[in-house]
Order: structure tokens, then C-alpha cells, then sequence
């Protein structure tokens, strides 16, 4: 079939032969940017060029949202009248991680509010826009939030545009998931074969749910989104545009937040970049740049995605081998598809005039299977030993360390062949290219080079001592200068040497659980040791563990690096 896309391109008229001068080839190639409004704004009205442009407002929808009222009407806070049950309303809460009791009184309909930016109101896009299914997956959903977003995303969408809606149950047990759904669906959407729904026999975790949905598109672009969203003014055309002017563009809405106790919707803030912490790969944001702040409206480029929701050609999807299916249940596959996109000759932007807002919750409603073990760390590394090259050791030396090692990734081949076969750049192109500002925000955390100092447990007012005859290093409280502590060299060969006592004598663990004290031999090995001063965390290297301060035996033990364990935390003390 034919996209939209290239109809597109085949409008632009050819150049005649002679014209070989690459100076007449420049201004004619600035004159065709011009005309098709690539001068890196959006049109507006009254742009001289604006016949292949248009409008895509419905001010009949627009108009008729502005007359509505009731409860939740406009995004503005509701609540549950005095007579609900707070036993109903707590169960709902509990199995849905929001309100779920008060989405059911509020209108599947409901008007929102238009929180765009005012140059929003007057963009233009292309006339001639690729069509679009909205693929939305789900698990144990709350019907009401479910079919709001389908009808919310419909209603604020140009019929011509948004062709079909795709829900992919994945393997839910609430029974209005069932019958009642699918009789909801064709009250709602009467028109035949618009929505479907698949149903995955087994549950498969949101990647392959919509990996599954996004199979059984038939439009030029896929919208993935999540089950609990409501899509603001004009939102599709801004999402559409720039997909038009090049397949390989990925692009995000904005996305507003509905709050989980009384659905109103807010803004998040004036947007950001997406980007990531290292020591815990957790989604994080980038400021914008300042030609972005100068033209708020206008898209910008974004190293990471959120996650739930984009835009992008089921073309460029396809021929990037769509997510890595061996990514489990949740996690990590916004990083996958990120990376992806850029290293692989995509970009990614945000559309600021895009809207959609989403129920963020505190907590996972949902139980994930017992039998997939810790899938967060194996989705991580699976993306990390793909994509990442050098940069993956950042991320494990930070993070739990041990657990990164001992899990599994699994079978690696077919993702590193997609990477082979498109030619992508390497991580490190992406890191100075496309995420250049992310180590000022988010910096790599590296190991100190040399230090001397008295070695204390953060957790506890102790300093490491070494009494002469001792084989272990055993702690003592920390006084004005040290006190009864010993101070402490890290040399340059990586060893933690006892400062003043000749024989010198180093940290060492032979037998992979306690720091004892051993002739220095500067061969690393067992006495190799890395000390990571922003997180306070003093590593084994050969066993990938961590020091920590066994406060019951008052001495040092070797255990699995975790950020979360007070005990593993040390600072050097200097001796002044
Ligand atoms: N989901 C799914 N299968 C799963 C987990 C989640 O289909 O195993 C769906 C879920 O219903 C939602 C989307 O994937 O539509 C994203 O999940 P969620 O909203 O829980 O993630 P969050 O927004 O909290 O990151
Ligand atoms: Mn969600």
C-alpha cells in the first residue's frame, strides 16, 4: 500500500537537469523548505504559503466542550458525594492505584481544558496528513478510564485521520474486561471494525502487547498509548506533522497529568528533554534549550521518551524489528526504542502543541508473574549490552552491581544483528550528539584516583582501625582527627594500603566475604579496589561486591553492592 508519506514527497517538483550549480541548488533547496514551512517554525495563519497547510481545529468540538458541565467537566477537581462508600472507594484505589470509584461518575466525554500554548491556537499543519491507529494495551484496566481514553482520543481527533483504535487485553481477569467492554465499544463506536480488540492468550507485559496491537495496524502511523489517558485539544495534526516530513521522525505529546484522587488535569510544567539518572536508570529530564524557550511551541529535539506514549510509521517500526521482544512485563523499553531510533538514523522530538494526559499512580496496581524473576534488571541489561557499548559499565558500577552480573540476559543475536544491519552510530555518537548535555545534569559517577584519609561508615560515627598484630581491620569512633583510627591510602594501583606500618600492609579478601589485611603485592587482584566518591560506595572489583560495616562484629564485610543499604556508604575523612 501506498503511504501518505510518499505521496507526500512525490508532490515536490523535480529540478531540470541543467541545474548543476550548487549555489542555484542551495536557493532553490531553502525556497522548497520555505514553501513546505521547514524553516524550523510551524506555520500559522497568514503565512504566505499556507495553501498546503490548514486548520485542523474542530471548533465544533471545540465549542461544544465549552458549553458542557457536571462533575470532572473542564479537568477540574471532583469528588465522590458524601453517600459513595469509603469501603467501595478504598477497594477501587487499592486495585487500581487511583479513583477509579469516581471515574465511573465522571462522563467518558468529559470536556477538557486546552492547557497549549496560545501560539498553539493558530499553528497550521499539513493538509495532506498520514493516517493513525491508536494502539492501546492493557492489563486489569479500570473500564471506565479504559474506554475514556479511547472515547476522549476519538472525540478530539479528525475522523479522516484517526482510522481504527486497537485495545490488546493482555490476559486481564476483571471480568468487565470481558462482554461488557466489547458491549461498551460498539455502543460508543458504531461504526464497524473501528475498534478492536485482541486478546493475548497468556500475559505478555506491555512490550509485547503492543508489539502484538501494532502488528494488526493498518494505518501509515502507530499511536501507542496507555490505557488510562485523555487526549487534549487538536492533539493528533501536531503528533502527524512532523512524521510527514520524514518517516524516521518519532514524535511525543506533552503529557498533562490527571490526578489520581480527583481527575483534574494539570499541567506537568512547560516541558523538558527526556534523559536518565546512572545510578538507577530511572526515566529523568533535561532542561530545554534556549531555542526551544524561545519558541515554546515549536517541537524539539529529545534523547529519551517517556514511554507510554508516540507517535511513529509503522514503517520505521518495522525496520528497526520493533521492540526487543525479550523485554519483560514493564521497564526499560523506552530506553530500548530511544536509543534505537537515534543510533539507528531516526530523531525524536516532543510536540509541545500535542497534549495528552495520563493517571500517574504511586504505586503498581498489578501482580507480575513469580516466575520471571527480577525482569527489571534483565530488561535493563538487555538494552545496555546492546546499545550502550562502554557506557553499560557506568550503569552497573552504580547501580546493584552483583544482581546486574548474575542476571541473565538472555539470547542477544537478533538485537545485535538490527544494530549490524542498519549501520547505527555507536552509544558514544549518541552521547555527544543527541544526550551532549546529560553528564552535566547527570554525571558519570567516577572512581577517586588516590585518596588518604581516615576510611568511615556513614551509617555509623566509625573509623576503620588497624591494630598491629590484628588480621582484620576492625572500627573504632571517630575522633578529632581520626581518633583511634588508622589512616588509609588508596594508591593509584588501586589497593587500600595501611598507611604507617611497614611491612605495608593492604586490604585484601581471600575468602570472599570479610576484609582481612595482607602483605601489599600490587598485583590488584584480591586487593583491588575501587572507591566511587559521589556515591560513597567502596567496590571489590574482582567480585563485583561491596564493602559494607558489619556493626555487629565491628568489622568489614563483603556483600551485594545496593544503593539502598546505608551500610555500604563511606566517606574518606581527611587527616588535617
Ligand atoms: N500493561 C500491560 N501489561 C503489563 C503491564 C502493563 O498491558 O504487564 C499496560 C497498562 O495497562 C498500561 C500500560 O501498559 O496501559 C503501561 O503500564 P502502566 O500504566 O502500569 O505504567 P506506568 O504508566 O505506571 O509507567
Ligand atoms: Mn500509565
Amino acid at each position: 500500500m501506498q503511504s501518505t508519506v510518499l505521496r507526500l514527497r512525490r508532490r515536490l517538483p523535480k529540478l531540470p537537469r541543467r541545474l548543476k550549480s550548487p549555489l542555484l541548488l542551495l536557493l532553490l533547496g531553502l525556497l522548497l523548505l520555505g514553501w513546505l514551512g521547514w524553516g524550523g517554525h510551524s506555520p500559522r495563519r497568514g503565512d504566505r504559503h499556507s495553501h498546503s497547510l490548514k486548520d485542523w481545529h474542530d471548533y465544533a468540538v471545540i465549542e461544544a466542550d465549552s458549553r458542557r458541565s457536571g462533575l470532572g467537566e473542564g479537568g477540574r477537581p471532583a469528588s465522590l458525594p458524601a453517600s459513595a462508600s469509603a469501603r467501595q472507594k478504598a477497594d477501587l484505589f487499592q486495585a487500581n492505584g487511583f479513583n477509579a470509584l469516581l471515574s465511573d461518575s465522571i462522563a467518558l466525554d468529559r470536556s477538557i481544558p486546552d492547557l497549549r500554548y496560545p501560539e498553539c491556537r493558530s499553528q497550521l499543519h499539513y493538509r495532506r496528513l498520514p493516517t493513525a491507529a491508536l494502539v492501546i494495551p492493557f492489563h486489569e484496566e479500570h473500564l471506565s478510564t479504559l474506554l475514556r481514553t479511547a472515547v476522549s482520543c476519538r472525540a478530539r481527533a479528525p475522523p479522516q485521520l484517526l482510522t481504527e483504535i486497537i485495545l490488546v487485553d493482555d490476559a486481564s481477569q476483571k471480568p468487565a474486561l470481558g462482554g461488557p467492554l466489547e458491549a461498551a465499544l460498539a455502543k460508543h463506536f458504531p461504526q464497524s471494525g473501528f475498534t478492536r480488540v485482541l486478546r493475548a492468550p497468556k500475559r505478555e507485559g506491555l512490550i509485547r502487547a503492543r508489539m502484538r496491537g501494532i502488528a494488526a495496524v493498518t494505518a501509515d502511523v502507530v499511536i501507542v498509548m496507555d490505557s488510562h489517558c485523555e487526549c487534549g485539544v487538536n492533539w493528533l495534526p501536531p503528533l502527524l506533522h512532523p512524521i510527514a516530513e520524514d518517516y524516521r521522525t518519532v514524535v511525543c505529546p506533552f503529557i498533562d497529568v490527571i490526578n489520581q484522587e480527583t481527575f483534574e488535569i494539570r499541567s506537568q510544567d512547560t516541558g523538558a528533554r527526556g534523559s536518565w539518572s546512572w545510578n538507577s536508570f530511572h526515566y529523568k529530564r533535561l532542561p530545554l534549550l534556549s531555542e526551544s524557550l524561545r519558541h515554546h511551541a515549536e517541537p524539539f529535539a529529545s534523547p529519551v521518551m517517556a514511554g507510554g506514549l508516540f507517535a511513529m510509521t509503522r514503517r520505521w517500526f518495522n525496520e528497526l524489528g520493533g521492540y526487543d521482544s525479550g523485554l519483560d512485563i514493564w521497564g526499560g523499553e523506552q530506553y530500548e526504542l530511544s536509543f534505537k531510533i537515534w543510533q539507528c538514523g531516526g530523531r525524536m522530538l516532543d510536540a509541545p502543541c500535542s497534549r495528552v494526559a495520563h493517571i500517574y499512580r504511586n504505586f503498581m496496581p498489578y501482580k507480575n508473574p513469580s516466575n520471571l524473576g527480577d525482569f527489571i534488571t534483565r530488561n535493563f541489561k538487555r538494552v545496555a549490552e546492546v546499545w550502550m557499548d562502554e557506557y553499560k559499565e557506568q550503569l552497573y558500577s552504580t547501580n546493584n552491581e552483583e544482581q546486574y552480573r548474575l542476571v541473565d540476559a538472555g539470547d542477544l543475536t537478533k538485537q545485535r544483528a538490527i544494530r549490524e544491519r542498519l549501520k547505527c552510530h555507536n552509544f558514544d555518537w549518541y552521547m555527544k550528539n543527541v544526550a551532549f548535555d546529560q553528564p552535566k545534569f547527570y554525571p558519570y559517577r567516577r572512581p577517586a584516583k588516590s585518596l588518604t584519609g581516615f576510611l568511615k561508615a556513614e551509617s555509623a560515627n566509625r573509623c576503620v582501625a588497624v591494630a598491629p598484630g590484628n588480621s582484620k581491620p576492625s572500627m573504632t569512633t571517630c575522633g578529632d582527627g581520626g581518633g583511634g583510627a588508622t589512616l588509609l591510602h588508596l594508591s593509584e594501583r588501586d589497593e587500600i594500603r595501611v598507611h604507617a606500618s611497614p611491612p605495608e600492609r593492604c586490604f585484601d579478601v581471600p575468602d570472599g566475604r570479610a576484609v582481612q589485611l595482607f602483605a601489599c603485592h600490587g598485583m590488584r587482584g584480591n586487593q583491588y579496589f575501587k572507591y566511587f566518591p559521589d556515591i560513597g560506595r567502596l567496590r571489590h572489583v574482582p567480585s563485583s561486591r561491596c564493602v559494607a560495616l558489619d556493626s555487629r562484629l565491628e568489622q568489614l564485610a563483603l556483600v551485594p553492592c545496593s544503593k539502598a543499604d546505608s551500610a555500604q556508604r563511606w566517606a574518606w575523612v581527611s587527616a588535617a
